[in-house]
């Protein structure tokens, strides 16, 4: 578990400034969902938290540590992806196991950290699988088992759950719920789905072009919005 600070951080590509100077705390533990219109921002904000790309201004700390200059593989963040690219040749095991085997991690301890996150997430059955003869859900936890066995200090999801169909989203809408209760790791959540934000977030994020609309827990926003956006966008009936 980890603390994630974010002081006035900005992004620029070229000349077009997509992040506006973005400041927040995620407390350890603590479930956060980014929500906001397509192109505000929200992929863009999670690659920089986890170092897939460099911040043009600001400042990020995880645990107090300013982790401007830290490496990804050293951030010990995880992330699940929209598309769960998974390796087709391997099983779901070795799919599971593949970032801990580059790490060098003995194999035994590879096994044992599958085996448990598969039991979690209840694909221990399928360890043996290859991903095309898994369904979509299964496929998805698969990829969230692949970040689990990392033991990451923090969680980032990017719209997990928007390959899905609907009925397959909702049943992994409480997958994630377990997780979050069972792992009690920080996370961070993007979706442009309010159910899944107002559902699983302790915070919700608005952001709008780069900004922060609003900060507050799902009541919060739904009752007391500080704007028309941020009503508009949560669904509430101001
Ligand atoms: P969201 O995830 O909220 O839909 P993104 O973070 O993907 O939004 O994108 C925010 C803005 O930044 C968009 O206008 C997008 O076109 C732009 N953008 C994202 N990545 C790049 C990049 N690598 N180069 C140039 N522009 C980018
Ligand atoms: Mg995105």
């Amino acid at each position: 578990m980890a603390k994630l600070e974010l002081k006035d951080i900005r992004k620029s590509f070229g000349s077009a400034e997509v992040l506006k100077g973005i400041d927040l705390t995620v407390e350890d533990g603590e479930f956060v969902a980014f929500v906001g219109p397509s192109g505000c921002g929200k992929s863009t904000l999670l690659r920089l938290i986890c170092g897939l790309d460099e911040i043009t201004s600001g400042h990020m700390a995880i645990d107090g540590e300013l982790v401007n200059d830290v490496p990804p593989a050293k951030r010990g963040i995880a992330m699940v992806f929209q598309s769960y690219a998974l390796y087709p040749h391997m099983t779901v095991a070795e799919n599971m196991g593949y970032a801990l085997r580059l790490a060098g991690t003995p194999k035994q301890e590879i096994d044992a950290r599958v085996v448990q996150a598969a039991r979690k997430l209840r694909i221990d059955t399928y360890l043996e699988r290859k991903p095309r003869q898994l369904s979509g859900g299964q496929r998805q936890r698969v990829a969230i088992g692949r970040a689990i066995v990392r033991e990451p200090r923090i969680f980032l999801f990017d719209e997990p759950l928007s390959n899905l169909d609907a009925s397959l989203r909702v049943e992994m809408r409480i997958e994630i719920a377990r997780m979050k209760d069972t792992l009690g790791t920080t996370m961070v959540y993007v979706t442009h789905d309010q159910i899944e934000a107002m559902t699983l977030a302790d915070k919700i994020v608005v952001l709008n072009s780069g900004r922060v609309e609003q900060i507050g827990s799902p009541l919060d926003l739904y009752n007391k919005p500080v704007n028309r956006f941020v009503a508009g966008f949560i669904g509430s009936p101001r």
